[in-house]
Order: structure tokens, then sequence, then C-alpha cells
């Protein structure tokens, strides 16, 4: 679908990152040696039950020096688009604000290093930002980088919450945003459709939650189970069902309804390769586009758009 199209339909990240630089901005994903307070026992133990290596890609590995990651990111970009890009990079795996303050400076650091890197992204747990964390994060940005922070949610449902071993409630989730936007710091919320148990309303309820907070921005992903994981014991045991792809494009538009149309849709799908994945079959790198042509489809045969149904309250 052509950008216009698709900006009629939802205002992506494309869309966004290509009016505010005027040219293509290419995110170099990382990862580092960090762990997770859900997996070494501070909050919990064995991690979230879906999590399989703090959800990162098998091609990246954490002990190539950051450097290295960045220029070979940068390298592989240029050859695919051309040499008019920049660069965000993007701290992915695990919970990275999740160390001692000389350690997180450094990784952080490294992103200043290079001229074309105009930003950076920080994936994180909610409950991981006290706020020497935010005062770090929030000094990339006085020094000219454009800084978000993304937290997963994941459900506005706490029974959901503590099934999938989250160890966090969704008041750390509204807490940690209300602080972050305190600053000069943009949010991206993280969510997932289609959770053991959850029906339509609870997963509208989750959009509801987003919406009515300062999130700058939102991740929607498809539970999709990986194996190795005790989420996919409990799914080959027949606890409960995935979505199939048409039922994920719905539930997605139910909440591309509701958003605010300023809000910045960096994802609409979740992927991983297929020797990982149990189910459902559409989340693989090949299937990505047939999914976000789906959510498009849907919102066309419905004539609506990203934030059709706001304020979804009134
Ligand atoms: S918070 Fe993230 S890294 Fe930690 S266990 Fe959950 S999915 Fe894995």
């Amino acid at each position: 679908m052509q950008a216009t199209a698709t900006r009629r339909l939802y205002y992506s990240l494309k869309d966004y990152l290509k009016e505010k630089y005027g040219r293509r901005v290419q995110k170099i994903t990382v990862a580092l040696p960090f762990t997770c307070p859900n997996i070494d026992g501070t909050k919990a133990r064995g991690g979230c039950t879906y999590c399989f290596s703090g959800t990162r890609p098998a091609h990246l590995e954490p002990y190539i020096p950051l450097r290295q990651q960045i220029e070979e990111g940068i390298r592989r970009a240029k050859n695919r688009y051309g040499e008019r890009l920049y660069f965000f990079i993007y701290y992915q795996s695990y919970s990275n604000t999740y160390g001692e303050y000389e350690y997180l400076k450094s990784v952080y650091d490294t992103a200043l290093e290079f001229e074309e890197v105009v930003g950076i992204d920080v994936g994180t747990r909610p409950d991981c930002v006290p706020e020497w964390v935010l005062d770090l994060l929030e000094s990339y940005s006085k020094r000219g980088l454009e800084v978000w922070v993304e937290y997963g949610l994941q459900s506005a449902n706490f029974k959901t919450l503590r099934f999938i071993n989250r160890a966090h409630g969704v008041s750390d989730f509204v807490d940690a945003v209300l602080r972050t936007k305190k600053r000069n710091l943009k949010v991206c919320a993280h969510i997932i459709l289609g959770l053991p148990y959850e029906d339509q309303e609870d997963m509208l309820e989750t959009g509801k939650l987003i919406a009515s907070l300062p999130v700058d921005g939102i991740k929607i992903h498809p539970l999709h189970i990986i194996k190795n994981t005790k989420m996919a014991e409990q799914y080959l045991r027949g606890e409960f069902a995935v979505l199939s792809l048409q039922e994920y494009a719905k539930r997605a538009v139910d909440i591309l309804e509701i958003l605010p149309p300023q809000m910045v849709i960096h994802r609409l799908t979740g992927e991983v390769e297929p020797d990982r994945l149990i189910a459902p079959d559409y989340c693989t790198y090949a299937k990505k586009q047939e999914v976000i042509k789906a959510i498009e489809e849907e919102l066309v045969r419905r004539g609506s758009y990203q934030g059709c149904k706001q304020p979804f309250n009134r």
C-alpha cells in the first residue's frame, strides 16, 4: 500500500519519521547482555510465560561489542537503502534500563558517537525506571537525540498479567507513563492481543487505557507461542487457542479506531523465525506484510481509520 494511502488509515512510524526528518530513518536493533528483574529473582523468576531470550531476535548477539553492532547495522542499511539515511538505535531485548548508572550511560553514550544517529529507542519494563534513569534518558534529549521509552503493558487486565507472570501491575504502567511524560521523552506502549482467556472487551479495555494516557506511540502484537516457553506447554496441552489472522485483524482495527489520530503506530504485528514458532503461522517475517494487509483491508471494509471512534467514551 502507498505511504499516502497508509497515512489515511493510520499514522505509521515510517510516516512520522519521514515528516519529522525529511528522509528515511532506519532503526538499528542492538542486543546487550542485560537481564530482567522478572528473570533474576528481583521481582520474580522464570520471566513472562511467553518470553524466550528476552524476546531477542535469533540473529542478534549480545556479546558483539555495541559499536560494532551499530556500524554493521548502518552498513547493511546503506547497502539496502542508499547513503541518505538517519538512524535510531533500538535497545531491544530484556530490560534496557536495568543496570548500574555507569553501564547504562556507556551504552546510551555510544549512540552519540554516530553523526547520523538522531534518536534512541529504549525497551524496558514499567517498573524499571527510577527517577535517576529518567534523568539519564532525558539528558540525551537535551543533547539533541529523540528519546523513546518503550514500556510493555501487554494487557490492562490484572488477572491476565498475573497469569502470564508479568510481575507488575497496570498501576506500574500508568505511573511510569505519567512520570516519563513529565520530561522531554516519548512513550511507546506494547500490547498483546489474544492473550489467554481474554475476550474482545478485555482487549478493547487495554486499548482504551492506552488511548486515555499521554502515550505517543504503540506496538500492537498478536500473541504468538514460541518453543521452549511455559506458554508453549500450556498451549500444547490445549488450554487456550490463538487468534486466526482474520480475528487478529479485527481486534487490531478495534484498537486503531479508538486511538488518538496523532498516536504513532510503531508496529501492527510480531514475528519470529519459523523454527522457533509454534503458532499462529502468520507470525513469521515472511508473512509480516500479509498481516498488515489484512488489517488495512479490515479498516477499508469497515470504512474506518485510526481515531474514528475518538473520543471513545463520549
Ligand atoms: S519483561 Fe520482557 S525480558 Fe522480562 S521476562 Fe517479560 S518479556 Fe522477558
